[in-house]
């Protein structure tokens, strides 16, 4: 929901427990007063903002009615600059507005994809990893005399700690069939430029959070 209407709809669904809680008199009073002083009052106006926007005193809504208007005026914001933006026009509106949706919040899955996309699968190249571990060589290799740079693509298809997680989870074979090309260009045929379909590339996801798991573990009592 746009930021604007997140703020109404908490301020004014707020402002209508208020006024409707039989438990809390003097906070009620003290809205009465604030009421009574009129716009000058920040809040105030912010819930009069809401009013005007969806046309009705909010006490005489239910709650559910009040919900519901505040999020159509939301809809009908995105809709506009929806069909201000040529390139959006044609796209789906959601079946469900303002909550993840299925087809794009679809798992945990989607979410090791986009991490390993975006190059941050938290690994402690950038920052501290989960086991407050930060380098920028990769610690395993450097065990072995080797001075690798420690990033996604390492860890995923050269890195020797894993290799046997690489051979368990099929990787390895994938890293053969591509053999000769970059690592960066098999990671991303890896993470789905080759045009892989959906259930495969949610089993590359798993394999990838098996990997990334246990390097993790592997090397949370290496020096930094
Ligand atoms: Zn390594």
């Amino acid at each position: 929901m746009p930021f604007k209407y997140r703020i109404w709809f908490k301020g004014a669904v707020y402002y209508w427990r208020i006024l409707n809680s039989k438990k809390d008199p003097i906070l009620k009073e003290c809205v009465k007063e604030l009421q009574d002083q009129g716009a000058d009052d920040p809040w105030i106006k912010l819930i009069l903002e809401t009013e005007g926007e969806i046309g009705t005193p909010i006490e005489v809504l239910k709650l559910k009615e009040l919900k519901e208007k505040v999020i159509e005026r939301a809809v009908i914001f995105v809709l506009d600059e929806k069909m201000d933006h040529v390139s959006l026009r044609s796209q789906p509106q959601p079946s469900e507005w303002f909550r993840l949706q299925n087809h794009v919040n679809d798992s945990r899955c989607s979410m090791v994809l986009n991490m390993a996309r975006s190059g941050n699968l938290l690994l402690g190249n950038r920052m501290q990893n989960k086991f407050g571990k930060q380098w920028k060589m990769c610690p395993g290799c450097r065990k072995i005399g080797q001075d690798v740079k420690q990033d996604e693509g390492h860890v995923i298809l050269r890195c020797p700690l894993v290799s046997s997680t690489r051979h368990s989870t099929g990787v390895e074979e994938f890293i053969n069939h591509h053999q000769g090309q970059s690592t960066s260009i098999i990671l991303r045929k890896y993470l789905g430029q080759d045009r892989a379909g959906m259930v495969e590339l949610r089993n590359r996801a798993v394999h990838i959070h098996q990997l990334v798991g246990q390097w993790l573990i592997r090397t949370r009592n290496f020096p930094e």
